[in-house]
């Protein structure tokens, strides 16, 4: 008979149960209990409404349908993330004032060459349509309002990520996770004492003892166990990010909305749009010490064009990452092993990726920590690879029109390996070998770095042509 081992999750926000979930898939065979510990004293972080491809994978390894979660979720599909205003406007080139950042297509294959070929023209000093959405099927999809499931792709592929109402998919992962076996309890954890194992046994407010072989901490940006308790230290990212602040504020959703997330450029940070069944999610991600809560409350209700009446919620945001995310007995998942700004809401793909890798990790060790620093240069360098991403959005925008973004494109925020990048693109070389060399495709394609690079127009000269027509391929789908 199997012996019966237990695995605490301390936490019941998106992290814990995405967490509980798959460990339970994947461990329950082998004997494991899991156990969901989540406080109502202790509300959830309650925004994070937008994935990336990589949801759709976490829901077909769980086997759940689109139509089984999506409604109850208040669920849309996600072809990618819309930029607007992040370049200086330019009144001669109106259409530079925005472009798509796609989530990739098989069909992309025949048309994101043609794309490079027109940025390798500008590179060489001659003009070229370089405003990326023309080339990628997802760009054009979004514009004409056309959802993955009417679409057929003759055996290729569309990636694409969802917005959801965050409370509702937690509690969605909540009931289907206890529905498969996990057990969850209500308690606010008091206490915690350590053993040279690492997590020796939680107490809860009612005296309850939790113990368990395996400790995940999903507590949020507290880190209770791996932070708190083991002192893993937390390694800030504020060199590179500025924003540490957010203000969210619903508003009602138009008829029609675009299958996208927008995120539009504010005076100290930007704002994100991300449209949902009931209702449009809103938010401002900022910097602090270039603008008070007051006045960026007021910019985004401007920006939103609303008066006072929906009432706003300000967060404080701690970006960066723990220095080992599994240390001893325990596993730290979600905002309690760190955070990158939201801007490319990557943060449940890493969760995902935590755990997925983390079981991986753990049965080819034998159920031991044998491959833990394996796993731990692994997700740390995911942390770090998506840093890159997100730190040249702020970087190779151009804008200069108040002292945040003078601050932000400042070359000392840029990573060693940004720094590389701009300077390769910016002299006509090669950035793909450069990429492919230190494995930073691995966290986003070079068709992403040329999207961005290209779309904030790093080019020596400015002979833009306008943007090429829909690509022709495109036209089945019309
Ligand atoms: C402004 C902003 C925008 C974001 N946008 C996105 C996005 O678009 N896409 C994306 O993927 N992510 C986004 N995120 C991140 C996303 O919100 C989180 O990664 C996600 O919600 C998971 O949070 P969590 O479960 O780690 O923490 P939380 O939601 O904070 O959950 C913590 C849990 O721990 C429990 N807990 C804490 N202490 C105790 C205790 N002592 N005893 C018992 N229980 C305890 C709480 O009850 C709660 O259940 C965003 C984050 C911010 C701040």
């Amino acid at each position: 008979m199997k012996k019966n081992k237990n695995i605490i999750v301390l936490g019941g926000g998106t992290a814990g149960w995405m967490s509980a979930n798959l460990l339970h898939l994947k461990l329950a065979p082998l004997g494991y209990r899991i156990t969901v510990i989540e406080s109502d004293d202790i509300g959830i972080i309650g925004v994070g409404e937008g994935s990336t491809p990589q949801l759709k994978v976490f829901f077909d390894l769980l086997g759940i349908q689109e139509q089984d979660w999506m409604p109850k979720c208040d669920a849309t599909y996600k072809y990618g993330i819309q930029f607007r205003h992040w370049c200086k406007p330019d009144p001669k080139r109106p259409f530079l004032d925005d472009y798509f950042h796609p989530f990739p297509a098989s069909t992309d294959a025949r048309t994101a060459i043609e794309f490079m070929h027109a940025c390798h023209t500008m590179m060489q000093g001659y003009p070229a349509p370089v405003k990326p959405d023309p080339y990628f099927l997802t760009a054009y999809l979004t514009h004409k309002n056309i959802a993955p499931c009417e679409i057929s792709l003759n055996g290729g592929s569309c990636n694409y990520g969802y917005h959801f109402d965050s409370y509702k998919l937690g509690a969605f992962l909540a009931d289907f996770g206890q529905k498969q076996g996990i057990k969850r309890c209500v308690d606010t954890i008091k206490d915690v004492k350590s053993c040279e194992n690492g997590i020796a046994v939680l107490h809860g407010k009612q005296q309850t003892q939790y113990h368990g072989e395996l400790f995940f901490d999903c507590s949020g940006f507290q880190g209770l166990l791996l932070q708190q308790t083991l002192n893993v230290p937390f390694e800030s990212f504020a060199d590179n990010l500025l924003n540490d602040s957010a203000i969210a504020i619903p508003t009602k959703r138009e008829n029609l909305e675009p299958m996208q997330t927008q995120a539009t450029a504010l005076s100290s940070g930007w704002a994100w749009r991300i449209p949902l069944t009931s209702r449009v999610g809103n938010g401002y991600v900022y910097s602090s010490h270039f603008i008070d809560k007051e006045a960026a409350e007021d910019e985004l209700r401007n920006h939103l064009g609303i008066d006072k009446s929906s009432p706003a919620r300000h967060l404080k945001m701690k970006v960066g990452q723990v220095s080992k995310h599994w240390h001893k007995n325990c596993v730290a998942v979600g905002l309690a092993q760190g955070f990158i700004e939201p801007l490319e809401a990557t943060a449940l793909h890493l969760v995902q990726e935590t755990v997925v890798q983390f079981i991986g990790a753990y049965l080819a060790g034998k159920e031991t920590l044998h491959f833990q620093d394996a796993f731990n240069d692994n997700i740390r360098s995911r942390f770090l690879g998506i840093k890159d991403y997100i730190s040249a959005h702020y970087c190779a925008s151009n804008r200069c029109d108040s002292k945040y973004w003078k601050e932000a494109s400042q070359a000392k925020h840029r990573t060693a390996h940004l720094q590389q990048l701009m300077q390769l693109w910016q002299t006509g070389q090669d950035i793909n070998a450069y990429l492919t060399t230190h494995k930073l495709h691995q966290y986003y394609p070079t068709m992403s770095w040329y999207c961005l690079l290209a779309g904030y127009q790093q080019f020596s000269h400015r002979q833009f042509e306008s943007p090429s027509p829909w690509h022709a391929h495109f036209s089945e789908y019309a």
